[in-house]
């Protein structure tokens, strides 16, 4: 457990980074939100977060974050499922959380969508896509992504919203520019292909500067706001 002030100063540097990023790269002031990534941090982390302004939370294993939701039911949190999601997981996901961040297939999403409880509303979605080409990451392929997204978009319990990237670490600014810019390519593209999406969700604690220059407008941060994970 971190102390209060720790991640209140954090958080607002992390804040004030965003702010910064947005002028810089002429992006408009709030236009960037912040995602706080808490997986395997304490739910007083979370809390105190909260407490000074945090809503929006990201989560990337299911039991770990259905525990974590449950305790802080009280809580107007935002939950942010941003993991790999298997098929016999999908059923918490759809109750528990508001966001989707890593549907890369559409069995999973038609999973999420008969499962997704009627009194919720529906599940906002994110495809997430595998920019870099290796194998072994998850994200669909660029070439399969339109057609996932027009399937997707047709499932009545979810909202198509846009895109997710976890590319592989760059070495500097313009390398991880180079590294983001196929997302917001392929976003623009779906765009023109009449898709109503409005979401580039990119950039992490080491790249959240390129990511909002290249069009985030939801960042990922961990590290930079709760410490080192162990
Ligand atoms: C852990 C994680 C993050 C946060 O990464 P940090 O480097 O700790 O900021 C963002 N996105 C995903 C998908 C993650 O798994």
């Amino acid at each position: 457990m971190l102390d209060r002030h720790l991640i209140e100063q954090r958080l607002s540097d992390v804040q004030s980074r965003i702010a910064k990023a947005e002028r810089r790269y002429g992006r408009m002031p709030g236009s960037v939100q912040l995602i706080a990534v808490s997986k395997t941090r304490p739910i007083e982390d979370i809390a105190a977060a909260y407490a000074v302004g945090q809503t929006r939370f990201g989560e990337n294993y299911v039991q770990e974050a259905v525990a974590k939701i449950h305790a802080l039911r009280d809580l107007a949190v935002e939950w942010h499922f941003i993991g790999p999601l298997q098929s016999n997981k999908t059923r918490d996901v759809a109750e528990h959380f508001a966001w989707v961040h890593s549907v890369d297939k559409l069995k999973i999403a038609e999973r999420l969508n008969a499962q997704r409880p009627a009194h919720l509303p529906p599940l906002q979605v994110c495809i997430q896509v595998n920019t870099s080409g290796e194998d072994s990451k998850s994200g669909i392929g660029a070439h399969a992504l339109p057609a996932l997204a027009a399937a997707v978009a047709k499932l009545p319990r979810l909202t198509l919203r846009g895109l997710m990237a976890l590319p592989a670490p760059a070495e500097d600014f313009d390398g991880q520019c180079a590294a983001l810019r196929p997302l917001h390519e392929l976003w623009t593209q779906l765009r023109s292909l009449g898709l109503d999406i409005d979401t580039l969700s990119m950039g992490m604690s080491s790249d959240l500067e390129a990511a909002i220059a290249e069009g985030a407008t939801l960042v990922r941060v961990g590290t930079d706001i709760f410490g080192a994970r162990g």
